[in-house]
């Protein structure tokens, strides 16, 4: 008999015993029964039986069953979570499953794709062909008008039966649709064959690229050089200065030397315009993952990358766990979005596992951005990454002149200044596009009795609703609680309510009123609910069918407008007096990639940042000396304050509907670390949300100068924590390397 230990998704510090009398393959899922339920465990270690008390022994349980035939998760995956786990302070079973595909979480869930779909010609027109050899007659005779790439797929499966997979390297969806319906092909399985696109590789490594400039090509070939090794490389190029051009370029040395890429986009910037340019350039099935997509086809581009079926995987954060055999590199593109940052479970970075990976693996990471955060530009400077810079536009484009309109004294119409207005009807009267960023949904965000004076709240969180007027309800934007629209005050019972303040909802009106002969469109997560409603506003953004864009950060994630010349910032000035010190560079962020969407073609292009704040040393080291500058500053000032990336942290959030239990376990969380002389605590302080969803959120930081220190206190302090929460029913998070007190 062997005995096992087995990783469970539980909340709890250790691995569990059963025993087999197989011997099973370490990595492997198997199913057990935990505490009368039917888990989904990860094959962790083998135990010997001396090293289990005896009274434990005699009660161990055995599988159930071994649930893949071959382990899901290898040697270096396996010491990639037990990575995560330590360096995250999560169970080890939690972090397993948030690696795993949902469909595979559950015991049904199949790890092997069996076969691959396979297409020949029909036996009648295979004869055909045998016997004349040219598919334009026997279009012809078949009373088929001529179709040259049709025919020219139907000689090429006259060869031979190809993979979907292989057809779609030379033919569109169209072209094979088109024989279907002619009847002409008729569709197999078989056996898949690893590593089929490789096949290519000598395509890859003979295309034919846009003439690079200088700087562009500098990178390419000093990255392309030193792809046998693990390497970071920041690559700081300044928006629409053709990154996607250098991934591009680099991703076909790759591909040429038979290796798969993954790459990793923001949540909202992944639109098929995005996987289309990559799909166009290589002639391949690229391999898409994001939470929009069903479970099932999650599970099949997963199936695929660990199959070698695919070379390329472009996804959203949690596409870092694809398993690639023959990964060859990574790239993060906008390092800097905050998407790359789970915020809730494993709390993970995305680019901290990926670093992890290329280094196990000794393959490049590459890093993009216009902005980089402080963290990255940190490392690039102390020499753990490579920094390469792109200062030039693509094309010859004028980076956008950043202009200062001061509201500080000035009446507004629709929060816009005259100055502004003025400066859009220039610009649309020139035919170009305005782009106008509010980072604030629905229609206002307050509605305030005019008799008491107090807003309308959310019970539950205390924080306004904020007003939908489309929806005709209020909506709390912490916790998602909607109530319809009432008459009278939920305080006083008066029915004399005012709205204060505005949304995008009520600025799209707005604009729609002032500029009647132009086309508005509003583009936030109301607005762009649904499949490809995003992509097709794209679209007919792109063919001019609306003039004015008005919308939220959606507008900020790499999208490219090339007619617009102008964009509007408003309302962005509680950033500059936020309590969270990150909130000055997520501010010159957003400024700096809302601004680089203006002038982008051939048309130079302008921002107007609306501020009752000219004078701030932000806003006017931005408005002089740019981002690059900017950052440097911010993170001058975070080694004086001893801030991150300098100090280490990590909050210990508590969450309850009493006040007092969130308190109490932060307390004995702060006593266990009295001792330590190089721990610097801070708290329990409420969260930036202090309550929602009636629950009462605290948080204590711990702040250290080493990563190792900070570590070891954490290691000693979290098992403690969980039983004492256990003890006290609270539910409590530990998040690493935080980077907000939201
Ligand atoms: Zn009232
Ligand atoms: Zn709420």
């Amino acid at each position: 008999m062997n005995i096992y230990a087995v990783a469970i998704p539980v909340p709890l510090y250790k691995t569990f015993h059963y025993t087999s009398d197989e011997v099973l393959d370490l990595g492997a899922r198997v199913e057990v029964n935990f505490a009368n339920r039917r888990m989904v465990g990860i094959v962790w270690g083998q135990t010997d039986a001396h090293d289990v008390e005896p009274g434990i022994l005699k009660k161990l349980k055995p599988v159930v069953r071994v649930l893949d035939q071959s382990p899901i998760f290898d040697e270096t995956w396996r010491a990639l979570l037990q990575w995560l786990s330590e360096y995250y302070q999560h169970p080890l079973g939690e972090v397993c499953q948030t690696a795993l595909p949902v469909a595979l979480r559950k015991p049904n869930g199949n790890s092997q794709i069996a076969a691959q779909k396979y297409l020949k010609l029909t036996s009648f027109f295979q004869s055909q062909w045998d016997e004349c050899e040219d598919a334009g007659v026997i279009f012809k005779n078949a009373g088929h008008r001529v179709a040259s790439q049709q025919q020219a797929l139907f000689s090429e499966l006259a060869k031979g039966p190809k993979s979907f997979v292989d057809i779609r390297q030379g033919f569109t969806k169209a072209t094979l649709d088109g024989l279907a319906q002619k009847s002409m092909v008729t569709s197999f399985e078989a056996p898949i064959v690893a590593g089929s696109w490789q096949q290519h590789a000598d395509y890859w490594a003979n295309l034919t690229h846009a003439r690079a400039n200088v700087e562009q090509a500098l990178v390419v070939t000093g990255i392309t050089s030193q792809l046998e090794q693990y390497g970071a490389f920041l690559l700081e190029g300044v928006t629409g200065s053709g990154k996607t051009e250098v991934y591009l370029q680099t991703i076909a040395n790759v591909l040429a030397k038979g290796q798969q890429v993954l790459i990793l986009v923001p949540e909202i910037g992944l639109t098929p315009q995005t996987v289309s340019r990559f799909e166009q350039r290589f002639g391949i099935e690229v391999g898409v993952i994001h939470s929009g997509l069903s479970d099932a086809a999650r599970l099949s581009v997963w199936q695929k990358a660990r199959a070698e079926q695919i070379g390329l995987v472009i996804g959203t954060r949690s596409a870092i766990f694809t398993p690639l055999p023959t990964l060859g590199m990574i790239i993060i593109d906008e390092e800097h979005d905050e998407s790359f940052k789970q915020q809730d479970g494993l709390k993970y970075h995305a680019r901290a596992l990926a670093t992890m990976i290329a280094h196990k693996r000794n393959i490049p990471l590459l890093l993009g951005t216009a902005t980089p955060t402080a963290e990255s530009l940190h490392n690039a400077n102390s020499g753990k990454y490579q920094h390469f810079t792109l200062t030039q536009r693509a094309g010859g484009a004028v980076p956008a002149a950043l202009r200062l309109v001061d509201t500080s004294q000035i009446p507004l119409t629709a929060g816009l200044a005259d100055e502004t207005l003025k400066t859009m009807q220039e610009h649309l009267n020139a035919g170009s596009q305005v782009l106008v960023f509010l980072n604030r949904r629905g229609y206002a965000p307050a509605v305030i009795c005019q008799q008491c004076g107090q807003a309308q709240e959310c019970r539950a969180c205390d924080k306004p609703y904020t007003y939908h007027r489309a929806k005709r309800k209020l909506i709390c934007h912490h916790c998602t609680d909607q109530v319809s629209l009432v008459p009278s005050c939920m305080h006083c019972g008066h029915a004399n309510m005012e709205t204060e303040g505005i949304g995008t909802e009520q600025l799209t009106a707005q604009i729609d009123a002032l500029f009647p002969q132009y086309n508005s469109i509003r583009i936030d997560s109301d607005a762009m609910r649904g499949k490809d409603v995003l992509s097709n506003t794209l679209d007919a953004i792109n063919a001019n069918d609306y003039q004015i864009l008005v919308g939220t950060q959606i507008l900020a994630k790499g999208h490219h407008f090339a007619n617009v010349t102008c964009v509007v910032i408003m309302d962005v000035d509680t950033a500059l007096f936020s309590p969270d010190f990150r909130a000055t560079e997520k501010l010159a962020q957003l400024i700096t990639q809302i601004s680089g969407r203006a002038g982008r073609a051939t048309k130079p292009g302008e921002t107007l940042l609306q501020t009752a704040q000219p004078g701030h040393p932000l806003i006017q080291d931005l408005l002089n000396n740019g981002y690059g500058h900017c950052i440097r500053t911010i993170l001058h000032e975070r080694q004086a304050n001893q801030l991150p990336p300098y100090t280490h942290q990590a909050l210990i959030r508590a969450e309850d509907p009493d006040l007092n239990k969130c308190l109490r376990l932060l307390h004995f969380a702060m006593e266990q670390c009295e001792q330590l002389q190089s721990l610097m605590l801070l708290g329990p302080l409420p969260c930036l949300i202090e309550k929602r969803q009636s629950r009462y959120r605290y948080q204590l930081l711990l702040q250290a100068e080493q990563r190792g220190y900070l570590h070891g206190v954490l290691k000693q302090l979290t098992p403690s924590i969980q039983a004492f929460a256990q003890e006290l029913r609270i539910r409590w998070s530990v998040d690493v390397d935080n980077i907000d007190f939201s």
